[in-house]
């Protein structure tokens, strides 16, 4: 399973899908990409290979959106399916995740939020945690990296998530629990992915995400590192990778 994701100047989709292709070796059963060009979502998505999400993108390959999120998926909730597969959109239509690992308690976590009126499309854990995510983010009315740094406080299991919002598009939230993520730092552009196979030949700038930090990967802006417990600040350790 893994994860790409990208937002700079680059068209994004060569880069997430040579990416995922890079990371297939990681096994998985389903793959799934997001387009934003700022204004408008894409999403594709489908159980099989990488190859079948290239055969069922083809109509938003060549779009010019510079953010993009792309998935491989290992299956723990729900079978492998189309409608399972990442990435998963919130309730509004507005926030869009993809997730490796398992949201153990998403259970109660669910069941709460059916009370609240979220319906659900999907059978996985992954669609829990988007939809509690808005939830937070409307009931207190705060920003999308504050509200996932929340959500992710009354989760129990393993992540690693990209997290995107249309209403925000300058900004991927990024957040590490026992699956590893990796943050390419270019100039003017950033890479996110599962190891650094998929950005590599762009840059050989990277920060290894530890367990429980979260970053908040924003357009001409520096990068920022918290940690997702008590929301201290961590000094970016860029690694220079060897190309
Ligand atoms: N638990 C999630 C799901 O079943 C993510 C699985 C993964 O790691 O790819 O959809």
């Amino acid at each position: 399973c893994g994860i790409v994701g990208y937002i700079g100047f680059r068209e994004a989709y060569p880069i997430v899908i040579k990416g995922l292709k890079r990371l297939e070796y990681r096994g998985y059963d389903s793959a799934g990409i997001m387009l934003c060009d700022g204004k408008d979502l894409k999403i594709a998505k489908t159980k099989g290979k990488v190859s079948d999400l290239e055969d069922k993108s083809k109509d938003i390959a060549s779009s010019k959106a510079t953010i993009g999120m792309g998935h491989t998926r290992w299956a723990t909730h729900g079978v492998p399916n189309d409608i399972n597969s990442h990435p998963h959109v919130s309730n509004s239509g507005n926030i869009v995740i993809i997730h490796n690992g398992i949201i153990e308690n998403y259970e109660p976590l669910k069941k709460e939020l059916l009370k609240r009126g979220y319906t659900f499309k999907s059978d996985t854990d992954t669609e829990v945690l988007v939809n509690l995510i808005e939830d937070v983010k409307k009931k207190e009315n705060i920003k999308l990296g504050k509200a996932v740094q929340i959500a992710l406080n009354q989760v129990v299991g393993a992540y690693a998530i990209c997290v995107f919002d249309k209403e925000n598009p300058d900004e991927i939230i990024v957040a590490r629990l026992g699956s590893p993520i990796a943050i390419g730092v270019g100039e003017e552009e950033f890479f996110i992915a599962s190891d650094a196979s998929p950005f590599i030949e762009y840059t050989s700038n990277a920060i290894y995400l530890e367990d429980e930090e979260m970053a908040i990967v924003r357009l001409h802006k520096p990068l920022k590192i918290r940690k997702i417990k008590d929301d201290s600040l961590v000094d970016p350790y860029i690694q220079e990778l060897q190309m």
